[in-house]
């Protein structure tokens, strides 16, 4: 078997892996290849799987499957799995780290430093403390983010028309209202037609005024232009993003240039722990689809 590692995995994955079968980076490879793995850059199209005859499994590493065409994919008969676990920590770990680095204004703190600016007075910082979290989306991510919300005393509400009841937050069915009393949102469902451009001005209009929005999700559930256009208007106090319309984003999304916001270049699933609980998973998936043949 031939195993084509198509994007970036972690560096120990083609040694864990050559016990299974030839382990390459070489995408010429393709038509040869058996197995394939991907993370968000190889776009496993219609074309893709045509070029592809001996294609048996595909693995994305990582949630999403948004790279996939799966229905495609089924109908020639090929597997497709991801690593869905594998990333809860580290993205709900990013999620936290973007809404407590944004009210204590830690990247401005730091760049009015390198500029030997004394800002002491301009940075007046506010508390997580006893604020109210609203998650959108109660999934794996969303509720890790809910149970370290916790920790830091916040309240935490949620709105996910598919979830009824959890422990980790108090559902709401109704997301205006989930807007209208949260200090911090948080984003954490998937692209899909529901929720594509879900956050836009009208939504906007029902948030708290100065509350902060952060979406580690995906970027097609925000209107771009309206998050800038509210962060300058001051309706929103900051935006912490990971996520964007494409990987990477159009150079001339308003969001480079909107105030007090924080922006990543879709690093959530990136720790170190993350690529390497990526490796194991994707090995167990190889054994299985090599014992089942
Ligand atoms: P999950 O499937 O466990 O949770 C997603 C939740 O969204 C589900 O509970 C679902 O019911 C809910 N949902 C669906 N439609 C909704 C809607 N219209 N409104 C509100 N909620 C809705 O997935 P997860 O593992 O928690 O991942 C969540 C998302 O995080 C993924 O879909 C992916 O888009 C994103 N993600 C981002 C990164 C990153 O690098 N930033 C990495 C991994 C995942």
């Amino acid at each position: 078997m031939l195993i084509l590692i198509s994007d970036a995995f972690d560096k120990n994955l083609p040694r864990q892996l050559e016990k299974y079968g030839e382990v390459t980076d070489d995408h010429n490879r393709l038509a040869e290849a058996e197995t394939v793995l991907i993370r968000s850059k190889t776009k496993v199209t219609k074309e893709y799987i045509d070029s592809a005859p001996n294609l048996k499994l595909v693995i994305r590493g990582g949630v999403g499957l948004d790279n996939v065409d799966i229905p495609y994919a089924k109908s020639k008969g090929i597997d497709v799995f991801n690593t869905a676990d594998a990333s809860t920590i580290a993205v709900a770990e990013l999620a936290f780290a973007l809404m407590i680095s944004l009210p204590n204004h830690v990247t401005r703190a730091d760049s009015t430093m390198r500029r030997k600016t004394w800002a002491k007075k301009e940075l007046k910082r506010s508390e997580l403390f006893g604020k109210t979290l609203g998650i959108l989306g109660l999934g794996r991510i969303g509720s890790a983010v809910a149970i370290r919300a916790k920790a830091f005393g916040m309240r935490v509400i949620a709105y996910d028309p598919y979830v009824y009841f959890s422990d980790a937050a108090a559902m709401n069915p109704d997301i205006d209202e989930v807007l209208a009393q949260s200090d911090y949102v948080s984003m954490h469902m998937p692209a899909t037609d529901e929720t594509k451009g879900m956050i836009n001005a009208e939504r906007l209009a029902k948030f708290k005024d100065g509350a902060y929005l952060i979406n580690t999700g995906r970027g097609k559930c925000v209107v771009e232009e309206d998050i800038a256009a509210a962060l300058g208007s001051g309706k929103l106090a900051g935006y912490g993003n990971d996520v964007w319309y494409s990987d990477p984003p159009d150079w001339n999304s308003p969001l480079l240039d909107a105030p007090n916001c924080i922006l990543a270049p879709h690093i959530g699933a990136s720790s170190k722990e993350n690529m390497g609980r990526i490796g194991t998973i994707v090995e167990a998936i190889i054994s299985k689809h090599v014992a089942q043949k």
